[in-house]
């Protein structure tokens, strides 16, 4: 284990000094440590680069709207580190914020989007874990099964679906009103909506929302955070994690969301507070199954799925799936027991 460890940090120290001249006699191998845990001579397989850019000369405070040198310098180390891309200009703006969320993720600190000093600290450090390299997307409907997530089938945090589509660049707005133009779907999925949508229409049922489709996990996350938030204003003396037990109830763990994998809609009426009570959702309880979709979260299911029943979460599967998961009523989890054959 050692040897192979010393021989990608000798690789690495090569790269480095190649790209950095003139830096090689800080490139230092670490002394051997007898003792040292399997899971500590794992971490270390991955070194990090020694810090090039020097911490400024006094560490405050740093956040959204914050300007300045101190920023400046902040933008280039999350650059270093490939978190932040573009000019470095000084300005701590939403970019600066995300990559700094990115940043606090990865080095298992409290995620705020605030440099405070232990977030720099640990920044300008020779200890700072580097941006993972970009995530290789995954086709999602490759399988021949339907993919599963749920609490104890959750996805990592560099999860990307391939062909994810701006969900405004297909939908006709007379046919569906897209919430937040920026909502993503995969492809196959978006397309088979809207085959749905116009056999609602035809049907002659109209008036149409989709509040959510494709998440990443740093939207979960924050999705997450906010509800925590919400409950810790509410509740005046309580604890985090009891605030985090109370969102839960509610949101999805980071990961185990089912919208990580763009196949999932939040589908409702404009204007309607109880989806459910409407004709519309009659009609999609009654009709998705038909354009592959099925109803993800259904009443009666919550000690299998995890999730409270959700009458307007639909997940695409494919016709081949969900017509008999309508006939026999199985949820996601059920159908994939039942005929999905057991790994070996
Ligand atoms: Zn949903």
């Amino acid at each position: 284990m050692k040897r192979i460890f010393c021989a990608i940090l000798a690789a690495c120290l090569m790269l480095t000094a190649q790209a950095a001249p003139g830096r090689a006699e800080e490139a230092e191998m670490p002394s051997e440590e007898p003792g040292a845990s399997a899971e500590e001579a794992a971490s270390r397989e991955n070194p990090e680069p020694a810090p090039t850019v020097a911490p400024p000369d006094r560490i405050i405070l740093l956040k959204s709207g914050s300007s300045g040198e101190e920023v400046r310098i902040l933008q280039l180390r999350l650059q270093e580190l490939g978190y932040l891309e573009g000019t470095a200009d000084g300005i701590y703006g939403s970019d600066t914020k995300e990559a700094v969320k990115a940043f606090q993720r990865r080095n298992s600190l409290s995620v705020d989007g605030i440099a405070g000093p232990q977030t720099q600290k640990r920044l300008y450090s020779e200890d700072a874990i580097p941006a993972p390299p970009p995530p290789e997307p995954v086709d999602v409907l490759a399988g021949e099964w339907p993919m599963l997530i749920n609490l104890d089938h959750p996805v990592g945090d560099q999860f990307l679906p391939a062909d994810l589509v701006l969900m405004t660049d297909f939908c006709d707005p007379s046919l569906v009103k897209i919430k937040y133009p920026s909502t993503l779907g995969v492809r196959t999925a978006v397309e088979a909506l809207i085959a749905l949508l116009e056999g609602a229409k035809a049907d002659g049922i109209t008036k149409w929302q989709v509040s959510a489709g494709y998440r990443s996990y740093a939207e979960q996350e924050s999705l997450l955070n906010k509800s925590i938030n919400t409950h810790l204003k509410k509740n005046e003396g309580w604890s985090r994690s009891r605030a985090r037990r109370a969102a839960l109830q509610t949101v999805a763990e980071p990961g185990a969301s089912e919208h990580h994998l763009g196949l999932s809609f939040d589908v409702n009426v404009p204007g309607a507070s109880n989806f459910k009570s409407t004709k519309q959702c009659r009609w999609l309880h009654a009709h998705c199954w038909e354009y592959g979709f099925i109803v993800r979260y259904p009443e009666g299911k919550k000690s299998i799925t995890g999730f409270s029943p959700e009458a307007w979460h639909i997940r695409y599967v494919g016709t081949e799936h969900s017509l008999i998961m309508r006939d026999e009523d199985l949820c996601l989890e059920e159908y994939l027991e039942k005929y999905q054959p057991a790994e070996d």
